[in-house]
């Protein structure tokens, strides 16, 4: 395969992959890549995007802010089934 196709093939992948996360109602993160601390990567269970740990960082900090926002606690966490 060459460069170049691997960089369409690439750009095709992360392409999908931001459609997967932007048009789910509600991520299901799970760890993925166990035992591999500096490659961890989070998969949702419910549109099958995946995010690095940078990203599920500020995704868990900013589900954490809308429940104190909203003075609730049954909003699911990330990696609540
Ligand atoms: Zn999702």
């Amino acid at each position: 395969m060459t460069t170049l196709r691997k960089m369409q093939t690439w750009i095709l992948a992360i392409k999908s992959n931001r459609s997967k996360l932007e048009q789910c109602l509600q991520h299901n993160f799970v760890e993925k890549n166990l035992g591999d601390p500096l490659n961890q990567r989070y998969k949702c269970l419910n549109c099958g995007g995946e995010i690095d740990m940078v990203a599920f960082y500020w995704y868990s900090q900013g589900r954490a802010d809308m429940k104190s926002q909203l003075g609730i606690s049954n909003i699911g966490t990330p990696g609540d089934a």
